[in-house]
């Protein structure tokens, strides 16, 4: 409940105010369009975003016939209205985007809740599982082990289910406010296996703490320290491929350092440099 809410909890209203108005009729036809043809969109950024800076770069990222109309509903939430279903519908499965290196959070339009409302604590990844044996890359495998990081949304697999290649491809919707997931273990006839992730498009998170976004100043050194950490690094990210056609044209100063680190597949790099928890 925010703080308005809670003055109005403890009002005793006159007649008038107390009064509902009852809102019955749907609204104007014109309007309901619009509202089909909108996403809402979040910058997960500590800083404030300009409204002009982003519609214009967001158009050149996503690629759509039309640029979209961004309207500011709250601090650094946006109302996106784009020209044609097919727009929407790019922007919508090209998820995860990203501008200058930090999330941009996607939510289906919801006419009913208030901008200062609005929650953007999930948002949807490409997970690459690496080591996993082949006999286990597979649809179902994906479903199990992307089951315990977030809600699986597509496990990259052929038509007879097997997902064979350098790494099993599975499209999580995870808690942003929480520490990225690293990887994880699989017993597999009583040997124990350590599961490597990496994320494909993943934006500038916190290298303390794991976090893409912070709920509150969780960290000293919130996006600070970005070298010599052991928990959690670059190495997170999935080097591009034919996947690989990222939005990193700003990337940060220690990120341009890291740059060989960056590109290297994650499972040749985290052994030994991983603690268990
Ligand atoms: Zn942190």
């Amino acid at each position: 409940m925010n703080v308005l809410e809670e003055k109005w909890k403890k009002f005793r209203l006159s007649e008038g105010e107390a009064t509902n108005i009852i809102f019955e009729e749907e609204e104007a036809e014109g309007l309901q369009f619009k509202e089909d043809w909108s996403l809402v969109c979040k910058a997960c950024s500590m800083r404030t975003i300009s409204k002009v800076v982003l519609e214009s770069t967001m158009a050149k990222v996503w690629r759509i016939s039309k640029a979209a109309i961004f309207t500011e509903v709250s601090t650094n939430i946006f109302v996106v209205t784009f020209e044609t279903q097919a727009d929407k519908l790019r922007v919508s499965e090209g998820r995860p985007w990203l501008f200058d290196s930090h999330l941009i959070a996607l939510k289906m339009f919801d006419g009913l809740t208030p901008p200062q409302g609005m929650v953007f604590d999930h948002a949807s990844f490409w997970v690459r599982m690496h080591s996993l044996p082949l006999s286990y890359m597979t649809k179902a495998r994906g479903e199990q082990i992307g089951g315990t990081v977030g809600r699986v949304e597509e496990v990259v697999t052929q038509d007879d289910g097997s997902g064979w290649g350098n790494f099993l491809r599975v499209q999580i919707n995870l808690n942003i406010t929480q520490p990225l997931d690293r990887g994880r273990t699989i017993m597999v006839k009583g040997k124990e296996m350590w599961i490597p992730f990496s994320y494909e498009k993943l934006p500038r998170f916190c290298f303390s703490c794991g976090c893409i976004v912070h709920r509150e100043e969780c960290c000293s050194n919130i996006y600070g320290k970005e070298e010599g950490e052991e928990q959690y690094g670059s190495w997170m990210r999935a080097s591009s491929g034919p996947q690989g056609r990222f939005y990193t044209n700003n990337r940060t100063e220690s990120e341009r350092k890291n740059k060989g680190k960056y590109g290297e597949e994650v499972g040749k790099e985290e052994k030994g440099g991983l603690k268990k928890r």
